[in-house]
């Protein structure tokens, strides 16, 4: 059935070609498996299943939350002359009741209905008595309470699927899918985890780096004076923030402007229109700014302070270049601002959210303490597994050579074990430090064998190594009121002697001799 895909995709979409993911998800849907795609938005995900409701007989129901994009969606398809049409809140009774009529008709190729709609009986009944080839769910992630939008009205569309009497295809599209949603995804829309699709997360003219250990100030002021000519966004956590770097880069002369939601909506307009159009070179923003933006010659985002969790920070850093020239993204990593971002998160998220939030910042902090290719990280995290090194980033391009810090990095795994593996990092390099601490002392834990084994190394390089075991998997974070440290199975190899642990030189910890662990 794949042969007629390509002249449906010519003759009403005029593309000449389906980009990979999108011909691997057709074909996959076409050959009846049931599918999640997983693309960036934008990458194409409605060809995914515009093109199989076309050749498909009957109507594909396609379930999307979003009711402006459904509007758009079904004006775009009226306009290159296929049938479809959206039944949604923002119908009258009446105007939804004539749609359903004409669906039960056979009127449209395409269905598309707000999720809301599949808790009414009566909605399911009609249903039934429709020949629907196949199910789209978009933003399937709503289905998830691992995702960050849940909407449990998603949680009725299986037993929907379940209930028509021919069983249709379904295809699940995201652009956000970590793979605990994913696994999610698939469990609840009965997906075999073979048929993930993920491509397209790439982005070859970014070059990504994390910078730490420096003045951020001066790095930042710099860094702008060296790029005086070009376009960039700063990315600050907090109003306040942003209002000190406008201020700050005012004094130093830079053509700035800012954004943030405590600003009154005519001056933000104004500031955002500055950029725009050019007019400021800079905008300094929280991440408030930049939601359907659409300025292609961006050339940095250069983010102040870590952001909450890699999707928040590849969604800004991928406003940069998008007119396909070479930009850069650029982290400024502290640890301490792990810290604001935890109480950023205990305090506005829901309660059963919270741990779901601690785990993917602590992969944004892993993602500043890797050494391996930060795009690939990137990629990974977003699940796609084939991929290589990208040679631009930070990380690639450092040339110091790496040395062996195994010795290290089991006498690090091994306090925490002796520890108990229920203390948190600050603790446990107090411990390797020989900090008399009175918490130290009171649990004991100066009479330890690992106490004070690295004291010829300062608190904080210590916990800059326990970050940099962490991004290695080697040790673990239980997400509790308080995050602790445990030793992952990899980890325990290491301490077995089974494999090497090497850290670029200039990051590393100073040899120790004479103690074991
Ligand atoms: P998503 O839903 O993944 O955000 P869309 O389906 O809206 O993405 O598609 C994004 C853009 O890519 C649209 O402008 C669409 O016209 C374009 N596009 C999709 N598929 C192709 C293709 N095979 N060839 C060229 N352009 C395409
Ligand atoms: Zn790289």
């Amino acid at each position: 059935m794949f042969e007629k895909a390509l002249p449906l995709l010519e003759s009403y979409f005029g593309y000449r070609s389906f980009r990979t993911g999108q011909e691997h998800a057709i074909r996959a849907v076409l050959d009846g498996e049931n599918t999640i795609c997983v693309m960036p938005t934008g990458g194409g995900k409605s060809i995914c299943y515009q093109i199989p409701a076309l050749v498909l007989p009957g109507t594909t129901i396609v379930i999307s939350p979003l009711i402006s994009l459904m509007k758009d969606q079904v004006d775009t398809l009226l306009q290159v002359g296929i049938p479809a049409t959206f039944i949604n809140s923002s119908l009258s009774f009446r105007e939804a009741n004539q749609r359903m009529q004409d669906a039960l008709q056979g009127k449209y190729k395409l269905l598309y209905i707000a999720p809301e709609r599949l808790e009414s009986s009566d909605f399911i009944e009609d249903l039934k008595n429709m020949e629907i080839p196949l199910v789209a769910v978009d933003e399937a992630h709503c289905i998830s309470q691992w995702g960050h939008d849940f909407r449990p009205s998603y949680r009725h569309i299986q037993q929907m699927v379940h209930s028509l009497p021919q069983k249709p295809i379904v295809l699940a599209l995201t652009a956000t899918a970590t793979p605990r949603v994913r696994e999610d995804i698939c469990s609840l829309l009965k997906i075999d985890e073979e048929n993930t699709i993920i491509t397209g997360f790439e982005r070859v003219n970014l070059s990504f780096s994390v910078i730490k250990g420096q003045d951020r100030i001066k790095y930042l002021v710099d860094y702008i004076k060296k790029n005086e000519k070009e376009a960039g966004i700063i990315y600050a956590a907090t109003r306040k923030n942003v209002d000190q770097l406008f201020e700050r880069l005012r004094k130093e002369n830079v053509n700035v402007a800012r954004y943030h939601a405590g600003m009154g909506d005519d001056e933000r307009a104004g500031e955002q229109e500055r950029f725009l159009q050019d007019k400021a070179s800079v905008m300094v923003a929280t991440s408030a700014f930049g939601m359907g933006i659409d300025k292609s010659n961006i050339r940095y985002v250069l983010h102040f302070q870590l952001p909450k969790n890699m999707e928040s920070y590849y969604q800004e850093a991928g406003r940069a270049g998008r007119d396909g020239l070479e930009s850069e993204c650029v982290l400024l990593h502290s640890s301490q601002d792990v810290q604001i971002q935890r109480f950023l998160i205990d305090q506005s998220s829901e309660r059963n959210r919270i741990h779901a939030e601690l785990e993917k910042l602590q992969q944004m902090v892993d993602y500043c303490h890797t050494e391996n290719c930060l795009q690939e990280f990137i990629l990974n995290y977003f699940g796609e597994t084939e991929t290589e090194p990208c040679g631009r980033c930070s990380n690639c391009t450092d040339d110091r050579t790496s040395i062996d810090v195994t010795k290290e990095a089991q006498m690090v795994m091994s306090c925490v074990i002796r520890m108990g593996q229920r203390f948190g990092k600050t603790l446990t390099a107090q411990v390797l430090t020989g900090s008399k601490n009175k918490k130290v002392t009171e649990l004991g834990f100066d009479k330890l064998t690992t106490y004070g084994i690295m004291k010829d190394q300062g608190a904080k390089e210590v916990s800059d190594f326990i970050e940099f075991l962490i991004s290695q998997e080697l040790i673990a974070i239980e997400q509790g009121t308080y995050p602790t440290l445990y030793v992952s199975p990899k980890g325990k190899d290491i301490l077995l002697g089974k494999h090497q642990v090497r850290r670029r030189e200039s990051a590393k910890v100073k040899q120790v001799s004479n103690a074991d662990p």
